[in-house]
């Protein structure tokens, strides 16, 4: 079992990373608003902001240019930045190619990204392939040293700003999920066409569906061996599925304390709501749902850092917290009345950013079935 105490490196960082969201994320987002998506620029100077605390290169090693933190600090960093800044995506490539990269590939890549010049984003879905990933259908043509690209990927985080990204692609479509393979590319917008998508919450990110036309990339762009894709993309997920559930839990927490604070501000028969057994009935809900994700999703980082396979428990983490969050807002705004369905407060927003999670990095009913795999031993995808 792991142990749960903070060290007291990793409290100065919880403190650390809730300065900087208080005293320079918050103010710079009230100020440009929070309800359109960002620019390339806004978003590097919010990035720029939390290099102090090791974003986004926190479990990046130290000799790679890195922080060199373990995965509970990460945790922790997303966890406090989560209600109010909702890209998670800016820690998973320098992860990947950290971890599946050649020295050359982190030598070209991790330098320019870890220093926020350049924005990155993971393409694996597509529009008639989302769940089952291994039936990617976007190409990659081998033509001497460089691959030929044609197809189109969907729901790319920061698919219309981002420079660089780990894009998965069928490099031998004969030999469906054991053909695929992850291949770097340089996001050359002149040479793509993007369209962006409309969203119920995460209004800041842009989301963008993008096409590629023989778009020419270098062989040595690709992150391990041909055919290897599908296998490394399931590798490098468990830490993302971590960060959703831990996203969640950041998200959550701040709806109990806004719910926390409007049930004694408000009165109504002449006492506060707070004083309604209803009400307390709700928040402490809220809170046992809170305080069980968090749990879940440090366990889930407390294992990577003891070097423990961790799928299940990622699994677990990212089912459990991301419909707990759901679940937690929606209460949030009940508790606030109208007011919570109103522009006023932030809780609607908790609301519809919650909403987006339950979705990436495997859906509540995808990680049911892993779930229920690993219980029963029986496959129910196939
Ligand atoms: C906020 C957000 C960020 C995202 N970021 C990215 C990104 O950066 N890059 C990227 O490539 N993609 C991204 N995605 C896309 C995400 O990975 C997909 O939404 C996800 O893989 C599910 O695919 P889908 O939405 O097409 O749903 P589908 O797979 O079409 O599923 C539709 C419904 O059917 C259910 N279903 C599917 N298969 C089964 C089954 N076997 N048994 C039971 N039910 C099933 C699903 O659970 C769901 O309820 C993002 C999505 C969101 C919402």
């Amino acid at each position: 079992m792991p142990d749960f105490e903070l060290t007291r490196a990793q409290d100065d960082l919880r403190r650390h990373t809730r300065e900087i969201r208080d005293t320079q994320v918050v103010p710079f987002l009230e100020r440009r608003g929070m309800d359109h998506a960002l620019s390339a620029d806004e978003l590097k100077q919010l990035l720029r902001m939390t290099l102090p605390i090791g974003y986004p290169g926190a479990v990046v090693a130290k000799e790679d240019g890195g922080a060199g933190l373990d995965y509970v600090s990460l945790g922790i960093v997303i966890e406090e930045l989560a209600p109010v800044f909702g890209f998670l995506a800016a820690h998973v490539v320098p992860r990947q190619i950290a971890m599946l990269g050649t020295p050359e590939q982190k030598r070209r890549y991790l330098v320019p990204l870890l220093a926020v010049d350049r924005l990155s984003t993971t393409a694996i879905t597509e529009p008639d392939v989302g769940s089952d990933a291994g039936a990617i259908r976007m190409t990659a043509r081998r033509a001497g040293d460089r691959y030929v690209l044609n197809g189109m990927k969907t729901w790319l985080t920061l698919g219309n700003i981002a420079e660089t990204a780990t894009v998965l692609v069928s490099t031998d479509p004969a030999a469906g999920s054991r053909g695929l393979s992850r291949i770097i590319v340089d996001l050359d917008h002149r040479r793509l066409r993007s369209s962006a998508i409309g969203t119920l919450g995460d209004r800041l990110i842009p989301f963008a569906e993008v096409t590629f036309e023989d778009y020419e990339v270098p062989v040595e762009n690709r992150l391990g061996q041909e055919g290897e894709g599908f296998r490394l993309t399931l590798r490098a997920i468990q830490a993302s599925r971590a960060s959703m559930a831990t996203h969640a839990v950041g998200i959550a927490q701040a709806a109990v304390d806004a719910a926390i604070a409007y049930a004694k501000q408000r009165t109504q028969f002449g006492r506060p709501i707070g004083g309604f057994q209803l009400v307390q009935g709700m928040l402490a809900d809220m809170i046992a749902e809170t305080e069980a994700a968090r749990l879940l999703s440090y366990r889930a980082w407390a294992m990577m850092d003891h070097g423990r396979e961790c799928s299940r428990e990622s699994s677990i983490a990212k089912l459990y917290a991301t419909e707990a969050a759901v679940r937690v807002t929606s209460k949030a705004i009940q508790i606030h009345g109208a007011s919570g369905v109103s522009d006023r407060h932030p809780v609607g927003r908790y609301f519809r950013d919650a909403r987006m999670l339950t979705f990436p990095d495997g859906t509540s009913e995808v990680h049911r079935l892993l779930i229920g795999r690993s219980a029963l031993g029986i496959d129910a995808f196939r």
